[in-house]
C-alpha cells in the first residue's frame, strides 16, 4: 500500500470512527471510557482490505471460516457491562476472532488474555495486534471452554460465542466480585447475560437479545 493511500485511509477512518462513536452514544452506550476506547482502535485494520470501506458501519462482517467480527454496538455494550464503571485488571476473552474486541479491551484493562479455537484466525489476530503495537494482550490457540487456569483468577471474562450453559471452568476462574458477560442460549434464542461471582455463589442478570456464533468444543 502506498504512503498516500495509507494516509488517506487513516484520515477517513479517524472521521468515520468519530461518527461511529457518536452513533454508539445515540444507541445508549454511556460509559465514556468505552466510547474513548472504541474511538482509539482502527476497526478497518481487523477486516479484509476489500471490506475495510465498511469497517465503521454498525454491522458484523465476515472474517473467514464462517465467523464474523462483532458489530461495534455489541463490542461496546459487552465492554460496558464488563467494566461496570470500574477499571479492569485482568480480563479473559473467549473467541478472539480477528482480535478487535481484545484490542478494545486492551484500552480498558491492564492485561488481556484471549483464546481462539481456529489456528488461522489466531495467526491473523496476532498480526493485527502487532501492527497496532498493542503490548498488553496475550493470545492463545486453544479451547476456551477450559479457560486459562494458569493465569486465573480474572476480574472479567467475555464470551464472544453463545452457549446455553456457561462453562464450569470459566465460572471458577472468576475472582470474587468478578463479572462474566456472555450470550446465553443457542440459535435465535440468545440473551446477553452478566454473571457476578459473589461470596455466596453466582448471580445472573439477563440483558437484551443478541445473536452470536455458537461456542464449539475443541480446536480446529
Ligand atoms: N471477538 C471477536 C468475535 C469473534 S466471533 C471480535 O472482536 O469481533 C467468535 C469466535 O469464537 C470465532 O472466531 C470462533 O472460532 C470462536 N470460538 C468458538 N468456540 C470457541 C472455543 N471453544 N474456544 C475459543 N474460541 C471459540
Amino acid at each position: 500500500m502506498s504512503l498516500t493511500k495509507h494516509r488517506g485511509i487513516g484520515m477517513t477512518s479517524e472521521r468515520t470512527r468519530a461518527r461511529m462513536v457518536e452513533r454508539l452514544r445515540e444507541q445508549g452506550i454511556r460509559d465514556t471510557s468505552v466510547l474513548a476506547a472504541i474511538g482509539l482502535v482502527p476497526r478497518h485494520i481487523f477486516v479484509d482490505e476489500a471490506l475495510s470501506i465498511r469497517a465503521y458501519e454498525d454491522t458484523a462482517l465476515p472474517i473467514g471460516f464462517g465467523q464474523t467480527i462483532s458489530n461495534p454496538y455489541i463490542v461496546a455494550r459487552m465492554s460496558e457491562v464488563l467494566r461496570n464503571g470500574q477499571d479492569l485488571q485482568r480480563v479473559l476473552e473467549i473467541g478472539t476472532g480477528c482480535g478487535y474486541q481484545a484490542a478494545v479491551l486492551a484500552k480498558l484493562a491492564r492485561e488481556v488474555y484471549s483464546i481462539e479455537r481456529i489456528a488461522t484466525l489466531i495467526g491473523r489476530a496476532r498480526r493485527h495486534i502487532r501492527a497496532l503495537r498493542i503490548g498488553n494482550i496475550k493470545l492463545k490457540h486453544g479451547d476456551g471452554n477450559l479457560g486459562l487456569e494458569e493465569v486465573a483468577p480474572f476480574d472479567g471474562i467475555i464470551l464472544a460465542a453463545a452457549t446455553p450453559q456457561p462453562p464450569h471452568a470459566l465460572l471458577h476462574q472468576l475472582a470474587p466480585g468478578g463479572r462474566m458477560v456472555l450470550p446465553r442460549g443457542s440459535g435465535s434464542e440468545q440473551r446477553l447475560v452478566v454473571i457476578v461471582r459473589t461470596e455466596q455463589g453466582f448471580e445472573e442478570s439477563v440483558l437484551e437479545m443478541v445473536h452470536f456464533v455458537p461456542l464449539l468444543p475443541g480446536v480446529s
